[in-house]
């Protein structure tokens, strides 16, 4: 819906699509994958690296799966509960490669979390916002190189070669590069906002005015300041900051 990352259109885009297919949505689904095994395939990630094992509360009281039968918010988020043992997230997984990798991400909340529960309370943050969004996400550049989603039988075979190679990174370059723009809009709007610079009868005008500017996208209908498109996003109403 924002555009935010353009991984999702890597099929219709491959270079070289007699390579094999480096989005492994379909092996996880072949394979049977679901939430867990998901949360545990990152879990193992996390500890050959040395890292934390998730604690037994976290398998108790997460929410990984969407529940049956009540409302509930599906942004990801990982909590920390501040008494150095309860530490859950809650994410309507789907069994997807992308939904695998913001598993990584969540769990990498979890594991800074873990790293630094025995500090006074004060310092349990990260070291500035930014650190606590890279810590799963530099795990997830290793985890989705073709050599280890053959590792871990994701994918068949992998030969070292340029084109499987620009596959991959043309692939890198619709999740991360496209982000981007998107990332750096956000808080643009946000501060024009809190500064008065943008005043309401401006709001959706200067949204899209920032999205055509960074992103070079245009909106499929036409806009007006009837509509407030940024509060779609959910860091907007959430009151959470972006540019980190
Ligand atoms: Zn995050």
């Amino acid at each position: 819906m924002w555009a935010q990352t353009w991984d999702n259109i890597y099929n219709m885009m491959t270079p070289f699509p007699d390579k094999p297919n480096l989005d492994v949505t379909d092996e996880m689904v072949k394979q049977g994958y679901n939430a867990t095994h998901m949360f545990r395939v990152a879990e193992e990630f996390f500890t050959s690296l040395g890292l934390e094992k998730m604690p037994d509360e976290f398998w108790d009281e997460s929410m990984l799966v969407k529940p049956e039968g009540r409302e509930v918010v599906c942004h990801p988020y990982a909590m920390d509960f501040m008494n150095r043992k309860d530490f859950r997230i809650k994410q309507c997984t789907a069994v997807t490669m992308e939904q695998l990798f913001v598993v990584h991400h969540e769990m990498g909340h979890i594991q800074y979390y873990l790293q630094y529960k025995d500090q006074p309370v004060g310092y349990r943050d990260g070291a500035n916002p930014g650190f606590h969004e890279a810590i799963g996400d530099v795990l997830s550049l290793s985890v989705s190189t073709p050599k280890h989603l053959q590792t871990i039988h994701l994918l068949d075979s992998v030969t070292n070669d340029i084109e499987t190679d620009t596959n991959y990174l043309l692939k890198m370059a619709l999740e991360r590069i496209a982000f981007l723009p998107f990332g750096y809009l956000i808080d643009q709007w946000r501060w024009g906002v809190f500064s008065g610079r943008t005043p309401p009868d401006r709001y959706n005008a200067e949204w899209w005015y920032l999205r055509t500017k960074y992103q070079g996208i245009c909106p499929p209908t036409r806009r007006t300041e009837e509509h407030f498109d940024a509060g779609a996003k959910y860091h907007i109403p959430g009151n959470t900051p972006y540019i980190r």
